[in-house]
């Protein structure tokens, strides 16, 4: 400015920001890139300050956890919003506290978060605190894994792994049981032959009349025992029917009702329009009386036990089905009580033979062996809810059967006809004894007996002999060839030739490819003078 005070030049300071102003968009799009890197992670990220407020959350938390960035940052409240628990919350603060004051870091840090839908996750976190120039924390950041389905997977490879080891277990003892039983059944059969034979020997003659039949009542017993553990082993021949279970339970109510007392009360909730299965309705019943008689034992005083049933779609077993189970519809049985219930250690041994919590001389610990073995053989499966004075829950899943319900049931009763005979039978059996006692038995009543022990010195019998042979029986298990093959050679040289199979026994491959099936004649051991003789003419009467 002059004195006038006109304008007479200009000073200009410029400063060049060209450098600074590119620096500064360098940073923004670091910021940006960053930004964007901690948002596209797909682990949880998040960032809190020292007091624990929420000041970065990225898109993966907000995807996992179902809250959203405008909910979360800038104050504490996630806390209790992920873990509403307050003991357990204070646990997992007390972790974050020690990471921003103590400058602990952490690695595999695992958590269970609720969700905003409700849905429990697990996380597993690695966090350390973020430190300024001077070594003081300023916040603490967190990275989060969901390990929610590798969780899952760990506890499903356990359950499967302990239910492998438990049908393991059960396998083994049942081979080894119906192993035993067999023998034992066969030498059982003998006594009660010998026995009968003794007592018409005796002639009414006292006192030797009154032990011989004490021994029958003993074997009798032994017999019944070993019938539980050949159950067990799934080695109980089996004359399955198609039957509706509703009608068969309406049928055994009244017995069960009796078995049971009268401070026991039934709720019996039959489902509608039941869908056929197929099981022997003798295996039926002992699943029911033994599973009520356990309700009953488990009930001091007054109770309550419910019988139902109900259709079980393939579409709602799937979900949950046990590896193995056959794809399918399936019926359940379901029998409840609200008796003692029982802890998780005589939960995992109920089904192993012998295993019995009541005192001596009253249980046999065989009773749900035998249920677990019928079930099995059916190809069905049982589960058991229960827990201390809780009450029990038995469910059995039997497979749907596609054929319709027998409503005629074939009386075996044919009253007043007498058993003899004078027809020629073919007797084929491999154990010497009992071949020995079924021929007494056979020809004390009146019939011509062929008794061999060799399926091939049968069949050269057979051809050799011109006069007719009207039946033969054959135990359906022997060594070179099965009675159901003895039985189609004999047939080819005798035509109108009857079969009545024998056996105490017979594997669930034989039974499955058909030698027992509905139309056959069948007779278990041991067997009596009497059923021995009486089926006899029952075979030789039956139409063709
Ligand atoms: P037993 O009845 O001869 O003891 P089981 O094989 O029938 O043998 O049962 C085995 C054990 O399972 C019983 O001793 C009992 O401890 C337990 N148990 C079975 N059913 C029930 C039930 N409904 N309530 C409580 N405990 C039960
Ligand atoms: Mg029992």
């Amino acid at each position: 400015m002059d004195e006038s005070g006109n304008l007479r030049e200009i000073l200009c300071i410029g400063n060049d920001i060209t450098e600074l102003r590119k620096t500064r968009d360098a940073q923004l799009q670091l910021l940006r890139f960053q930004n964007e890197m901690i948002d596209t992670a797909a682990i949880w990220i998040d960032t809190l300050d020292v007091l624990g407020n929420v000041t970065l959350w990225n898109r993966a938390a907000e995807a996992i956890s179902g809250y959203t960035k405008e909910e979360v940052l800038g104050h504490d409240r996630i806390w209790e919003w992920l873990y509403p628990d307050p003991a357990y919350r204070e646990k997992i603060f007390a972790k974050a506290m020690q990471i921003l004051q103590e400058h602990h870091r952490v690695e595999g840090f695992e958590t269970i978060i609720r969700c905003k839908n409700g849905e429990l996750r697990h996380i597993s976190w690695f966090s350390n605190p973020i430190l300024d120039d001077s070594g003081r924390s300023i916040g603490s950041i967190a990275l989060g894994a969901d390990i929610t389905a590798a969780k899952q997977a760990e506890e499903e490879r356990k359950t499967l792994q302990e239910q492998l080891v438990q049908a393991q277990k059960l396998e083994s003892i049942g081979r080894l049981a119906g192993g035993i039983a067999h023998d034992f059944n066969n030498k059982l059969q003998a006594m009660t032959g010998y026995a009968e034979m003794a007592l018409v020997a005796a002639d009414g003659q006292e006192p030797i009349r009154s032990y011989l039949v004490s021994i029958q009542k003993i074997v009798e017993s032994a017999g019944n025992l070993t019938q539980q553990l050949l159950a067990f082993a799934r080695k109980q021949i089996a004359t399955p029917k198609v039957l509706n279970l509703n009608e068969a339970i309406s049928g055994t109510l009244r017995m069960l009702q009796r078995l049971l007392g009268e401070n026991i009360s039934f709720q019996w909730k039959p489902g509608a329009d039941l869908w056929p299965i197929k099981i022997d309705p003798t295996q039926l019943d002992q699943i029911l009386a033994n599973l009520c008689v356990n309700a009953r034992d488990a009930i001091s005083g007054v109770g309550t036990i419910g019988i139902e049933t109900a259709n079980m779609p393939w579409s709602d077993i799937q979900p949950h089905a046990k590896p193995g189970v056959q794809p399918g519809d399936y019926v359940r049985l379901s029998i409840e009580d609200n008796g003692t219930g029982m802890d998780s250690e005589t939960l995992a041994r109920i089904f192993e033979p012998f295993f019995t919590t009541k005192a001596m001389g009253k249980g046999t610990g065989l009773g749900l062996a035998m249920v677990y073995g019928i079930v099995e053989q059916n190809a069905g499966w049982i589960t058991v809810e229960s827990a201390p004075e809780k009450g029990t829950t038995f469910h059995i899943y039997f497979p749907r059967s596609d054929e319709l319900p027998e409503s005629d049931r074939t009386s075996m009763q044919a009253a007043g006809i007498s058993s003899c005979g004078k027809e020629t039978i073919l007797f084929v059996e491999d154990d010497r004894l009992i071949l020995d006692i079924g021929k007494a038995i056979l020809e004390r009543y009146g019939y011509d007996v062929l008794a061999l022990c060799d399926a091939q010195q049968a069949i050269d019998l057979a051809q050799s002999i011109e006069t007719p042979i009207h039946l033969l029986i054959t135990d359906v298990v022997m060594p070179k060839m099965n009675g159901k093959q003895l039985s189609q050679h004999i047939q080819q040289i005798h035509p109108n030739i009857r079969s009545l199979f024998i056996s105490g026994y017979t594997a669930d491959i034989i039974a499955r490819q058909g030698i027992i099936d509905t139309d056959v004649h069948f007779l278990q051991k041991p067997f009596s003078v009497e059923t021995l003789a009486k089926k006899v003419r029952e075979v030789l009467d039956a139409p063709m």
